[in-house]
C-alpha cells in the first residue's frame, strides 16, 4: 500500500466530522511531501528538535500539531508556527504557551491531555486537575491560548473493552468540561483520540481527531 492509498482509505472512512493528523515523526520530508501532494495538510510531530529541523524545508500551509510531551523551555521554538498543541498537562505549561503565543502575536490551540490509561508512565491530568486549571484566575486572564478540546491515549493492550472504556471516559470528560466551562464557546470542539491500533474504537466513541502514523507511513525504526 502506498501513502496515497493509505490516505484515501482514511479519508473515505472519516467523513466531515473527524480530522486526520498524519503523524510523520522519524519519517523523511519526502514522505511528508508525498502525503502533502495527496492533499494532506495536518501533520503531527512529538519531538521539538525534529520538528524545527524540518519545518523550514516544507510548505508553509502545513498545519503542524505537536502531539508529544512538551517541555516548557522548548515552547518558544515552536510557538512561531505551531497550530495545535495536543498534550497540555499543567497550568505551568499553559502559562508558558500563553507567553510565547503572545510574544508571536498569534493564537495557539491547546488540548488538555487526560490520563485515561492504566499505564503509569503516560502523562496527563485527572478530571479534577483539569477543572482547577480552568477555574484559575491565571487561565481566565489568558488571551492567546485557546482551549480547543481534550486528548488522551488508551492503554496499549489487546483488551478492546478496556480501550473502549478509556475512550468513553475521555468523551465524558469532554462533555462535562464543555458544559461547565465552554457551553457558550464555539471553539471547544475536539476530542483527540485514536492511533493506528485503536482508531476504529476511538471513532465509534466520538473521536474528532485521530493521530495516525504507522498506518499511513509504515512502521518506524525502533530507537
Ligand atoms: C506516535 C504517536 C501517534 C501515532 O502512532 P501510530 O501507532 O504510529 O499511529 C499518535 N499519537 C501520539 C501521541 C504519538 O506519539
Amino acid at each position: 500500500m502506498s501513502i496515497k492509498d493509505n490516505l484515501n482509505f482514511f479519508n473515505e472512512k472519516l467523513g466531515d466530522n473527524t480530522k486526520l493528523v498524519a503523524v510523520s515523526k522519524t519519517k523523511p520530508n519526502e514522505m511528508i511531501m508525498e502525503a502533502y501532494n495527496c492533499g494532506q495538510r495536518i501533520f503531527g510531530e512529538n519531538k521539538v528538535q525534529a520538528l524545527i529541523e524540518r519545518v523550514d524545508d516544507l510548505p508553509k500551509d502545513i498545519e503542524w500539531h505537536f502531539i508529544g510531551h512538551l517541555q516548557r523551555n522548548k515552547v518558544k521554538f515552536i510557538a512561531p508556527f505551531v497550530d495545535t498543541i495536543h498534550a497540555v498537562d499543567s497550568l505551568r505549561l499553559l502559562k508558558e504557551i500563553e507567553k510565547q503565543a503572545k510574544a508571536n502575536s498569534r493564537k495557539i490551540k491547546c488540548f488538555l491531555q487526560f490520563h485515561i490509561a492504566a499505564e503509569e508512565s503516560k502523562f496527563g491530568l485527572n478530571f479534577e486537575e483539569a477543572r482547577q486549571i480552568l477555574l484559575s484566575d491565571e487561565f481566565k486572564s489568558m488571551a492567546f491560548v485557546q482551549i480547543a478540546g481534550v486528548m488522551g491515549m488508551a492503554t496499549f493492550t489487546d483488551d478492546l473493552l478496556k480501550v473502549r472504556n478509556e475512550f468513553k471516559t475521555l468523551k465524558r470528560y469532554f462533555d462535562s468540561i464543555k458544559e461547565e466551562f465552554f457551553y457558550d464557546h464555539e471553539g471547544f470542539t475536539e476530542i483527540s483520540m485514536g492511533m493506528t491500533n485503536d482508531y476504529k474504537i476511538a471513532i465509534e466513541e466520538g473521536s474528532t481527531i485521530i493521530r495516525i502514523g504507522t498506518a499511513i507511513f509504515g512502521e518506524r525504526e525502533k530507537h
